[in-house]
């Protein structure tokens, strides 16, 4: 038998570096964008919790937007940030024609040509107390936030989005949401279900980004606990036969193992999401020296789409895009 030492040898085609399972491509990348009502003209504004990122105006979003297509970007995913005074109970400004994401959305469609645009579909950027739901005497109701994210839903596919993304892990979400769309005649937009969203610690420099900071409790009623990984499949697969298009993993790196359960498992695009606090942590530990920022984040990169992901949400998007066209 040949199978063995010394016959075989693995480092024989490893130093040709000429077999590689996983190549990462700028058509794996959704950029995500915050988009700040209070922002005027072209300008931006730094997030200091995630340094390089930003919160752009409208105008600053079509100049992003055009710039990360030109480097073969095809999506982005947007969030709102609306004006202070706008926020209410009942996150009524998340479904305003006029509303930031709204008015984002037609100038991008009409300013930028061939981008996929995914709208983030929830309340917590809308709402006075920051949650991702109606909240009576302290609790997130589920029920009654359906109907308001139905609303937002054909708000947004008005403006003219092509794929909404719940984001807000409210049970029988992505069935109440298709159903308005689908009455409403908007049957072609498609779902990008936030399936399997951890209550994670990784989310707190996004929460600076998004200015949705929640004012009490915590998000642990409605978001999974990381300690479960059944669970997590359990919401996938209830999110697909409720009609999702696309499912998602998020946080990425911490829950590769989930990515790689719902691939081995489900048929369905899946999506992963790189956040906040990935992309900190990594910017942090380069800018201290004991990493290098590139070296890592293509490591880490690549592993999300080994895992299994189809399309991977991530702030690094451009630099990728960079170092690839390099490649
Ligand atoms: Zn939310």
């Amino acid at each position: 038998m040949n199978e063995m030492f010394p016959a075989v040898r693995m480092r024989r085609l490893r130093k040709l570096k000429l077999i590689r399972e996983t190549l990462l491509s700028t058509d794996d990348l959704i950029l995500p964008l915050f988009i700040d009502e209070n922002i005027e003209g072209k300008n931006k504004k730094p997030i200091s919790s995630m340094p390089g990122q930003y919160r752009f105006s409208i105008e600053g979003a079509v100049k992003e937007v055009l710039e990360a297509r030109s480097m073969g970007i095809k999506s982005v995913l947007l969030f709102g940030i609306p004006e202070q005074a706008s926020k209410d109970e009942k996150g009524s400004e998340a479904f305003n024609k006029e509303g930031v994401i709204q008015r984002a959305v037609r100038r991008i469609k009409k300013d930028v040509e061939n981008v996929v645009i995914i709208t983030d579909l929830c309340l917590c950027e809308y709402t006075s107390h920051g949650h991702c739901g109606l909240v009576e005497n302290g609790s997130v109701l589920n029920d009654p936030t359906l109907e308001v994210l139905g609303k937002i839903a054909v708000s947004q596919a008005e403006a003219g989005a092509d794929i909404v993304a719940p984001s807000g892990m409210m049970d029988g979400m992505v069935k109440a949401i298709r159903e308005k769309l689908d009455e409403e005649s908007f049957s072609e937009i498609a779902i990008m279900s936030y399936a399997a969203k951890y209550n994670s610690a990784l989310y707190g420099p996004f929460r600076e980004a998004a200015d949705s900071g929640y004012k009490f409790g915590d998000r642990s009623s409605y978001q999974l606990d990381f300690s479960n990984a059944r669970e997590a499949l359990r919401e996938v697969e209830l999110d697909i036969k409720e009609g999702a298009d696309i499912v998602m993993v998020k946080p990425a790196i911490f829950h590769l193992d989930i990515i790689s359960k719902v691939r081995a498992r489900f048929d369905v695009p899946l999506a992963a999401y790189n956040v906040s606090g990935e992309y900190s942590m990594i910017t942090a530990a380069s800018e201290k020296g004991y990493l290098n920022r590139e070296e890592v984040m293509m490591e880490g990169l690549t592993a999300i789409k080994r895992a299994g992901a189809d399309l991977i949400i991530t702030y690094f998007a451009k630099e990728v895009a960079r170092v690839l066209e390099q490649e």
